[in-house]
């Protein structure tokens, strides 16, 4: 396998204004992508998903993902979905 395709485990948590499980959610994203798994996780931003970004969106499609939602309303798994990609696991951040 070449460095190119080498995979990573993409984190997606929510991007909720003024909530404090949407700041959790970022909060255990950053813990994990550069303290836990440094070089294995990584992110990006939920909006570029909304929008299509295609190097997000291959990011998101072409690798293992993690969402972490602030409520039930799951709009990082959602958004993940509405790519027609299923994710591998979903959280909720009140849900820990
Ligand atoms: S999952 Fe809940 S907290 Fe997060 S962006 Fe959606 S509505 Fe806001």
């Amino acid at each position: 396998m070449g460095k190119k395709d080498k995979k990573v485990v993409v984190v997606l948590p929510c991007s909720g204004i003024g909530k404090v499980y949407s700041a959790l959610s970022r909060e255990t994203t950053y813990e994990l992508v550069e303290k836990v798994r440094p070089g294995l996780a990584t992110t990006t931003c939920l909006p570029l998903l909304m929008i299509k970004d295609p190097k997000a969106v291959a990011m998101a499609t072409e690798n293992p993902v993690i969402t972490i939602d602030g409520c039930f309303k799951e709009c990082a798994k959602k958004t993940v979905e509405a790519l027609g990609k299923e994710v591998d696991r979903a959280y909720e951040a009140i849900n820990f």
